[in-house]
Formats: structure tokens, sequence, C-alpha cells
């Protein structure tokens, strides 16, 4: 019970001291993150929605949708493409 765990620290020590725990956390606590819901479905009038009900992609407006590749900077371009699009879509 008293062996050092793969940290080197004492485990029942560190779980006694605020500190020698606080810092095994610190050293040892990572997350695991698994991202979903970043093109969500839903009505198609929501602003917030990517795909409708049938997975129809609803709007697409980055550099992917260039007809050709641009000859001026791409980020421009594609700030350019953002903000006409959000007008057309606003109005
Ligand atoms: C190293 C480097 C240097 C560059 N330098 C220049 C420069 O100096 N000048 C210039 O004009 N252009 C430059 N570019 C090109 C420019 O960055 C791109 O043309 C421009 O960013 C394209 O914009 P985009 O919106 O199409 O894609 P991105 O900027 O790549 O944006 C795509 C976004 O979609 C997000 N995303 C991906 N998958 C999902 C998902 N499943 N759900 C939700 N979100 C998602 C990503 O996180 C990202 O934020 C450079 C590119 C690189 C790689």
């Amino acid at each position: 019970m008293n062996a050092p765990g793969a940290t080197g620290i004492q485990f029942p020590a560190a779980v006694e001291h605020d500190t020698a725990l606080d810092e095994l956390l610190l050293r040892t606590v990572t997350d695991g993150q698994h991202a979903t819901s970043t093109c969500r479905m839903g009505s198609p009038t929501s602003a917030t929605t990517v795909v409708d009900p049938r997975c129809r992609v609803l709007h697409v407006v980055d550099a992917s949708i260039f007809p050709t590749c641009p000859r001026a900077n791409p980020n421009l371009v594609t700030i350019a493409a953002a903000e006409l699009m959000v007008d057309r879509l606003m109005r």
C-alpha cells in the first residue's frame, strides 16, 4: 500500500497532505476530450443548425466553396465570402 505509484509519490502520503495532494493532482490529472455537436442537426430555420433532420448540409461558408483557387490571399477571400453570406442570409 505504501509503494510509490507510477509518479514516484506514495499515495497515502499524498492523500494525507493537501499540498502533496494538490501537487499530485496537478501532475497527473488529465482530461479526455471527445468533441460532439459541432455541426448541429436542427430546424433549417435556426441560425445554429448546420444539417437538417435528413442530414443535408444547409450552409458551408469557407475556402472549400471557391470554384477555383483564388489568386489573392485565401484568408482575406474567405473572410469576404463569409461577410457576403452573412449579409445575404440575414436579409
Ligand atoms: C501555416 C499556414 C499559414 C497560412 N498563412 C496564410 C497567410 O499568410 N495569408 C492567407 O491569406 N492565408 C494563409 N493561410 C491560409 C488560410 O489560413 C486559409 O485559407 C483559411 O484559414 C481558410 O479558411 P477556412 O475557414 O476555409 O478554414 P479554417 O480556417 O481551417 O477553418 C476551419 C474551421 O473549422 C473547424 N472545424 C473543423 N472540423 C469541425 C467540425 N467537425 N465541427 C466544427 N468545426 C470544425 C476548425 O476547428 C476550424 O476552426 C495559411 C494556412 C496555413 C496552414
